[in-house]
């Protein structure tokens, strides 16, 4: 569900129609419901309340501060994968006790920031890291709590490239190795190994590889409880599906209904690592049809947004939906086959290929709808195009929460050499 439909022919995000957002702040530009966003955060919390999870939205599907804020204000704690995505908790008054980390690649710099912090964990991804870690906090006389990230050895049925809980991905650690390290957690004298992490992947419509996945690392907690190794939390991480095109994901209260009972038996502390889940159908992209060009075997619609301002397609092949913001002379039998495509010198720079949409015409308005995640968070300035801008809907009332990037911002950290200029 979410609050981007048509009123009289006419695409609204809450109580503002979005050709006059486009109107006013131009294209491409990406346009948030504040009320879709929290409302999924509330709906996952609710389902998960007999376990009162700690939920950690998942920073890098979408790191505006605006909405991180918006999503702390209402009890959010934060998954991180870097330093600079700390630096946006700390920034949005995220409290570090509600600060999980992961990455396989932490650096030393990023580790102290943490460690000095006061994170609630570290998601360990290999020994390598434990060892760095305890040297670290020892250096800075501090014990850290981690929770060591299990790779489950689970297909999550999803994109190749957002599969991580395969044996052959690599993230997590084995659950042999992780016994080991397990076994030996004395050794570590500056952390303390306080749970268990998995994250299996990512646009999961099904609670089939979960169930899988939580199944072996509940009977994992309940072997080392066994003998005698206590833990507090376990983190089932994030990668709820949702949909794009004709997908039909497990609801949050019918995943939950499936896992409640697993997550019951391992009476551990729960944390959950949303992204998507909570700001995918929270936004669009707004763009503006450029020309229509006729080839010899297609048709293309040439819009001012590109693959530097969402690259899902590109990267995953991914569906996204696309609406004409003003569905008024729009007939369906007027349908055409189109590819929708942008500016830039790729061809994999497109948004949708052989879509039916109706007939289009230089200045209409397109929403491409479901971009609120991994939209703006992994744009970039290829082509030396300058970033979106954001806006964020509240009912009647709109709000930049991020400015247009100027041709300044594009060259800001360059320098010439003095030698290039004569000295
Ligand atoms: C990316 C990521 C998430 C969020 O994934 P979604 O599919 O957006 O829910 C959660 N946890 C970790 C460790 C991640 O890397």
């Amino acid at each position: 569900m979410h609050e981007f439909k048509y009123i009289n022919k006419h695409l609204y995000c809450e109580r503002v129609r979005v050709a006059d957002l486009a109107k006013k702040f131009g294209t491409p530009l990406y346009v948030y419901s504040y009320h879709t966003l929290i409302d999924h955060f509330a709906k996952l919390k609710d389902a998960f309340r007999q376990v009162s999870p700690l939920i950690c939205y998942s920073v890098k599907a979408n790191s505006n501060l605006a909405l991180l804020k918006a999503l702390v204000n209402k009890g959010a704690g934060l998954d991180i994968v870097s330093g600079g995505e700390l630096f946006r908790a700390l920034r949005v008054g995220c409290p570090a006790k509600k600060i999980v980390y992961a990455s396989v690649g932490k650096t030393d710099e990023e580790i102290e920031e943490a460690v000095k912090r006061g994170i609630l964990f570290f998601n360990v991804e290999s020994l390598p890291e434990l060892e760095n870690i305890n040297r670290i906090s020892g250096k800075l006389n501090k014990t850290t709590s981690v929770a060591i990230r299990i790779n489950p050895d689970v297909e999550a049925k999803t994109h190749k490239f957002i599969t991580t809980g395969k044996i052959t991905n690599k993230f997590g650690i084995d659950l042999k190795s992780a016994y080991n390290i397990l076994l030996l957690r004395e050794k570590f004298r500056n952390i303390r190994i306080s749970g268990l992490h998995i994250h299996i992947g990512s646009q999961i419509t099904k609670s089939t590889p979960y169930l899988a996945a939580i199944t072996r690392i509940v009977g994992f907690i309940g072997r080392l409880k066994k003998e005698g190794i206590e833990l507090e939390y376990l983190n089932i991480g994030g990668g709820l599906g949702i949909i794009y095109d004709n997908e039909k994901p497990q609801t949050a209260v019918k995943y939950a209904r499936k896992i409640l009972p697993l997550l019951k038996k391992a009476g551990l502390k729960i944390i959950m690592e949303p992204g998507r889940f909570i700001a995918g159908n929270s936004g669009i992209l707004v763009t503006r049809v450029l020309y229509v060009k006729n080839t010899p075997k297609k048709k293309f619609v040439i819009v001012d947004a590109g693959m530097n301002d969402l690259i899902r397609p590109a990267l995953y092949g991914a569906y996204h939906q696309i609406l004409p913001l003003c569905a008024e002379r729009y007939t369906p039998n007027a349908a055409e086959k189109v590819d929708i495509v942008g500016p830039i010198c790729e061809s994999g720079d497109f948004f949708a290929k052989e879509r039916r949409l109706p007939k289009l015409k230089e200045g209409d308005f397109l929403a491409v709808m479901g971009a609120g995640a991994y939209g703006f968070s992994m744009s970039s300035n290829y082509n030396s195009r300058r970033r979106a801008e954001e806006a964020l809907v509240v009912k009647d009332k709109v709000f930049v929460i991020r400015k247009r990037e100027s041709c300044r911002d594009l060259i800001r950290n360059e320098l010439i050499p003095p030698f290039l200029s004569g000295w």
